[in-house]
């Protein structure tokens, strides 16, 4: 069914008779020639280019929850493309590309709004750094705009120019970012790889890999077997854990990452802003609210919520750039379990047991991430080998010594 303007109305006009589910529920099959674990934004953009793009059949996207209940459906809807390493920024641009058509590609509102994202600078060494930054984006065809604190003036009011211990000296725009409304992503990934006949089977979880000679023949389900002829492990917070059943240790560590919303307010943020002098982010939504985070807990675990003292900490980040902010009432807070690597990027590539492959470590960015990573994942899983825009992200970059450490802070996940 295609979605348009004339459809409402015509629904409208007839009691809204008309409307079908936006995916079907199908049982398991006994096998398929793909199977992706993982019903999150990457799996399911994963099943939708390997369909649509690729032509592959016989696709199965196995969930152990339902669509959308994981990280893509818990984030902070934040997208852009103001990376600095080549290994990087031509990956992050060409996933802003992606977002730029993939509403009309998806017949799907996923409420892209390219409202553009600012990083402030505080220092003057800071300011080096963000031309270099700038420069490098601008030479990977992104945008970068320099600006001055009165131009961040004029479209920031309400933020702590000079009565702040750090004040703001200026600041790098990227006008092509923005945010994406989280959850339409993920519905309207499966709606169109559903469309393309992939079977998305939810309430279902992976138990175990079966590997018969070193090679990966299916998987063990909550709801039985499930042969394979490929198998895209695509777990994100749950890889670490996912892996090792396959007998993998992961250069990657699991830490919660909260995120909060405030009640609605007038149109007080025009669009994404992050503070150079600590760690705190904040857009705001459509409905009012101020969306804001800033640092992971500090502590490994697989849980979906988090402690007090974030909170304390991120709130006292984001009152030195926004005063007015105390005056609002906190709405909700929530949590995600992020699969930290040890450099900050993403590893899409093939495991060491043939038919099995991977794709996590995407830390704080992998919403952004999430058109690009599933069309390149379903290249890898396509063509057996990696697309042009992720040959870095391969396993043995941490045995040769050739880190993507984007901001060079070291080898630690709360520093990313
Ligand atoms: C609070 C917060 C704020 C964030 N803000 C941003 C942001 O502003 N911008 C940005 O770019 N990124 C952001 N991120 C990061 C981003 O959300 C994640 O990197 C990205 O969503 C991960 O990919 P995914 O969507 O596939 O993950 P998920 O949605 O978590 O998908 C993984 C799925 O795998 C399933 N699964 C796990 N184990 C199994 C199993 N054994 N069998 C079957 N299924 C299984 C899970 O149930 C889950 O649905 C944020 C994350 C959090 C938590």
């Amino acid at each position: 069914m295609r979605y348009s303007g004339l459809r409402v109305i015509k629904e409208a006009l007839t009691g809204h008779k008309g409307w079908k589910a936006a995916w079907r529920d199908p049982e398991p099959q006994p096998s398929y020639d793909y199977v992706i674990i993982g019903g999150g934004g990457h799996g399911l953009a994963t099943a939708y280019y390997l369909a649509k793009q690729f032509g592959k059949k016989r696709i199965a996207v196995i969930e152990k929850g339902w669509i959308g209940g994981g990280n893509v459906g818990r984030n902070t809807t934040i997208i852009r493309s103001n990376y600095l390493l080549d290994g990087n920024e031509p990956f992050y641009e060409f996933s802003l590309k992606l977002w730029e058509g993939l509403e009309q590609d998806l017949n799907y509102n996923a409420m892209v709004s390219q409202r553009g994202i600012l990083n402030l600078i505080h220092s003057d060494p800071q300011r080096d750094a963000f031309v270099r930054r700038g420069n490098a984006m601008i030479l990977n065809g992104a945008d970068a705009e320099l600006l001055s604190a009165d131009q961040i003036r004029a479209e920031y009011p309400f933020l702590n120019f000079n009565d702040a211990r750090f004040p703001i000296k200026g600041g790098l725009a990227q006008r092509r970012g923005g945010t994406v409304r989280h959850d339409a992503v993920a519905w309207g990934y499966a709606r169109g790889a559903d469309s393309h006949g992939v079977d998305i089977i939810q309430n279902c979880e992976v138990t175990g890999f079966r590997i018969e000679d070193g090679v990966c023949k299916g998987v063990e389900t909550s709801r039985g077997f499930i042969g394979a002829g490929k198998v895209a492990a695509c777990v994100a917070g749950s890889s670490g854990r996912l892996m090792a059943k396959a007998g993998m240790r992961l250069p990657i560590e699991s830490h919660v990452l909260q995120a909060f919303v405030s009640e609605g307010l007038k149109p007080v943020l025009p669009g994404v802003i992050t503070y150079g002098a600590g760690h705190f982010y904040c857009s705001q939504s459509d409905k009012g609210g101020l969306v804001f985070g800033g640092d992971l807990d500090g502590y490994n675990s697989y849980a979906q919520r988090g402690n007090l003292p974030v909170v304390e900490d991120v709130c006292e980040s984001g009152m030195s750039l926004i005063p007015a902010m105390g005056r609002a009432r906190l709405l909700r807070m929530w949590g995600g379990i992020m699969d930290m690597s040890m450099d900050g990027s993403p590893i899409i590539d093939r495991t060491h047991i043939e038919g099995l492959y991977f794709n996590g470590g995407w830390c704080y960015g992998g919403f952004k991430a999430t058109p690009a990573s599933g069309f390149v994942y379903a290249h890898l899983l396509a063509t057996d080998t990696p697309h042009d825009t992720a040959t870095a992200y391969r396993f043995d970059r941490f045995r040769r010594g050739y880190m993507i450490d984007e901001k060079g802070m070291g080898a630690q996940p709360n520093l990313h």
